[in-house]
This record gives C-alpha cells, sequence and structure tokens, in this order.
C-alpha cells in the first residue's frame, strides 16, 4: 500500500551518545506540540522523524509549521511503501515526465541488507524511467525533477521530489531558560527567537509606565509574546509597573543619567525574576552603537549590575537591516512597527549622556534607594501565560 507522509530531517553531526536521545526527543515533543490542531500521527524512525495519518488537503499547512520548528533542517512530503524491489520499480514506472524533461534519479540505501548498492540501484531505476519516458534526459546538474529514493530500516522506502528548508537551529528545551526584557521594538523580539533558535527557552519581562504608557502599549507587546511562542512556545511573561522608578529618577537624578539608571534598575529586577524563577540568563535587543545607550560604556555600566547572571546579546553586532530581515521573515515586524509609547521614552532627555562614567553613574543613583525601589516595583508583576 502507498501512503503519504512527511518526512522531518535533522541535522546530527554533533549529536553523541546521551545527548542525541534528548535533542530527539525534545525535537519530537515539539513537533507534535506544534501540529497539534492537525490530527496526524508524529513519530520517530531511525535518523529521521515521519509525520502521517493526516488529510492530504492539510500537508502544505502541515510542512510550513514544521518548518519553523527549531532543530529542523529540512523536510520532503513523500510517498512510501514496504520496502521491495516489485514495489519500488512498479511505483518508478508509474512516474510520467512532460516531453524532452531531464531529470535525476538519486537512490539511498540507509537499509544495508537492501541487495543492491546505491549506485547500481539507481541506474536501474533510472533506465526504468527511461523505458516509460523515451524522451526525457538523464542530467545530474541541470535536471528539472529530482527523484530521490529512501530506502530506510524497519522495511519502508520513501520516495520524493521535493526537499524544503527547515529553519535549523537547536530545538527549544535543549538549553537552560532565559528571560528576555521585551520591549515593543524591533529589537528584542528577535533577541528571543534568536536565543530559542538555540534551544534555549523564553521567558519575558516588560516594563510599562501607566499612565505615561498606553494600555495598547502593554497589548502590542502581549501581541509580540504570542508572535514569539510561535516558535518557542509556552511563554510566561511578566509584566512589571515601572512609573515609580521612572517617576524617581527623573525627580532626584539630572536628566542626562536617566536612561543609564533606568537601565540599571531593569537589570536588577530581572536578575531578581530570573534567579526565583531558574531562569539561567538575561536577553536584550542591544545592538551596538544603536543609539546612546547602547556605547559600549554604556554597555558596560548596565552589565555591571548584574551580579550572577549573563546578559546574553545576540543583535550586538547586527545592523539595524539585518535585525528587520529577520523580523520580517519571524512575523514580528507589521506588530513591532506599530506606534505605541515605550517607557524607555518617557521623560527622555534631550541630551543623554553617550558615554557615562561608572563613578558619575552611581554618584547620580546614590540619590535614590536602589533596593526599595526594585522591592517595589518587582511587587507590582503580573504573570501572563502566553501560548501559541
Ligand atoms: P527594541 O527594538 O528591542 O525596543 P531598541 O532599539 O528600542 O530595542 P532600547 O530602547 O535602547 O533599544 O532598548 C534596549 C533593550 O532594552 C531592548 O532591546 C530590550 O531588550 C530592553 N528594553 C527596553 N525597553 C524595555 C521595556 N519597556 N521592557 C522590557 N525591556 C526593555
Ligand atoms: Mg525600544
Amino acid at each position: 500500500m502507498i501512503q503519504n507522509a512527511i518526512l522531518v530531517r535533522y541535522s546530527e553531526i554533533f549529536l553523541k551518545g546521551k545527548n542525541k536521545g534528548f535533542f530527539e526527543k525534545t525535537l519530537l515533543n515539539n513537533i507534535i506540540n506544534q501540529v497539534k490542531d492537525y490530527d496526524c500521527k508524529v513519530t520517530k524512525i531511525s535518523g529521521r522523524i515521519m509525520i502521517t495519518d493526516y488529510l492530504e488537503k492539510n500537508e502544505d499547512r502541515i510542512i510550513n509549521l514544521v518548518k519553523n520548528v527549531f532543530g529542523v533542517h529540512s523536510i520532503s512530503p513523500t510517498k512510501y511503501f514496504d520496502t521491495s524491489r516489485d514495489n519500488i520499480e512498479s511505483y518508478i514506472a508509474k512516474i510520467q515526465l512532460p516531453e524532452n524533461e531531464k531529470f535525476r534519479i538519486t537512490v539511498k540505501r540507509a537499509d544495508k541488507t537492501f541487495p543492491i548498492n546505491s549506485t547500481e540501484y539507481s541506474k536501474i531505476l533510472g533506465g526504468i524511467v527511461l523505458d516509460n519516458n523515451p524522451s526525457a534526459i538523464v542530467d545530474l546538474h541541470t535536471y528539472n525533477v529530482d527523484i530521490n529514493v529512501d530506502i530506510r530500516e524497519q522495511n519502508r522506502t520513501f520516495v520524493f521530489f521535493k526537499v524544503i528548508a527547515g529553519v535549523g537551529g537547536m530545538p527549544v528545551g535543549t538549553s537552560g531558560s532565559g528571560l528576555l526584557l521585551l520591549s515593543g521594538g524591533i529589537d528584542s523580539p528577535v533577541a528571543g527567537y534568536l536565543m530559542a533558535k538555540r534551544g534555549m527557552p523564553i521567558s519575558a519581562l516588560h516594563f510599562q509606565s501607566i499612565p505615561y504608557t498606553s494600555e495598547m502599549a502593554k497589548e502590542k507587546v502581549i501581541t509580540l509574546a504570542n508572535l514569539l511562542s510561535d516558535y518557542t512556545g509556552k511563554i510566561k511573561l511578566y509584566i512589571c509597573s515601572f512609573t515609580k522608578v521612572q517617576e524617581a529618577i527623573h525627580k532626584y537624578c539630572k536628566p542626562e543619567y536617566m536612561i543609564t539608571i533606568m537601565r540599571r534598575i531593569m537589570i536588577r529586577i530581572a536578575e531578581k525574576v530570573a534567579k526565583d524563577n531558574n531562569l539561567k540568563a538575561i536577553i536584550t535587543g542591544e545592538s551596538l552603537g544603536q543609539v546612546a545607550s547602547q556605547t559600549i560604556e554604556s554597555i558596560t555600566s548596565t552589565n555591571i549590575v548584574a551580579n550572577q547572571i549573563p546578559i546574553l546579546r545576540p543583535c550586538i553586532a547586527m545592523d539595524k537591516e539585518e535585525i528587520t530581515v529577520i523580523s520580517k521573515r519571524a512575523n514580528f515586524f507589521e506588530t513591532s512597527i506599530q506606534p505605541y509609547e515605550d517607557c524607555c521614552t518617557v521623560f527622555l532627555p534631550k541630551y543623554p549622556i553617550i558615554k557615562p562614567r561608572l563613578d558619575k553613574v552611581e554618584q547620580e543613583e546614590s540619590k535614590l534607594d536602589i533596593d526599595l525601589l526594585v522591592e517595589e516595583a518587582y511587587k507590582t508583576i503580573e504573570i501572563l501565560e502566553i501560548n501559541n
């Protein structure tokens, strides 16, 4: 019997021993979660994952979902049947090519008990195609039709014509978790996406400043977290009121230090959230030199307040254009460019300090009761469970 299957490949190059099982199991579960709205079966076969028992009309939709799962290297819609020369050759004999079509045929024999080797069998099957399509031309380099015959273990042979690229990366869940500082902008969702692509599950922390920022700004961040969860699975979104902090800085500190001190307090709150929730890193969307608060001196002055946790900045070396390309591809961009005010634009000074000196920053900061501000802001945190 000939059946439909979607064959999912992952890159195994660096996988060994126990790691391999963990990687495969995590990837399998993430794929199952991604296609949960479709009635289908997802199973692990040797070196691949196979999706079966779906309605044919849903095939493209399932492929589109699965190609966005981190860890997926490529995907092929296939036909499969029990391995036997009879089955393979009668399937190949039915292939109808247009007049003068250029094709190639590639046999892969993972099942070494199959009696003919790959090269030999490619020639035999190519001959069968030519018998039935006398005007067709074998061309290994400029072919239009690419016939692949994958003879795998467990007595299954797959035939496919297309290889669709997946996003690559590592399955989410194969690394410890990170806390993404999520604003409503373009960069931070991309930063979360990139760390998730290295296997990191994501929680997110957003600072709002109601009444200076609107309810719409919060909705925008929730939407962004939702879009991000298409790739990461469940996201815990922590929303923290930053109003009191900003008012205090505005009242007591020199305006040019506003942004630096704000950032330092954000990081302190983030470290506390991370520590209390077993999150192993803080993630930001900073990019070197993009704005005044992202010079190396500014980054140094915020970096230093994180005591026991690394701050990961996957966009640090990227141009705005490069970040935008990822934002568009990941489907964040349209939401990111909606014009709602971010808390960082509240009380913004005309001339922020570009290269803050640590001693000066600390001197300004000493005018505040930092511990109390952090404590009070922490208490305002509201938690939302976001799930694609
Ligand atoms: P983005 O596009 O991510 O908003 P940006 O280019 O606007 O970044 P900044 O405003 O300097 O840059 O913010 C730098 C980083 O600080 C952001 O990428 C984000 O990780 C974090 N951040 C800024 N504002 C907030 C906020 N309101 N809540 C949580 N994190 C924030
Ligand atoms: Mg921003």
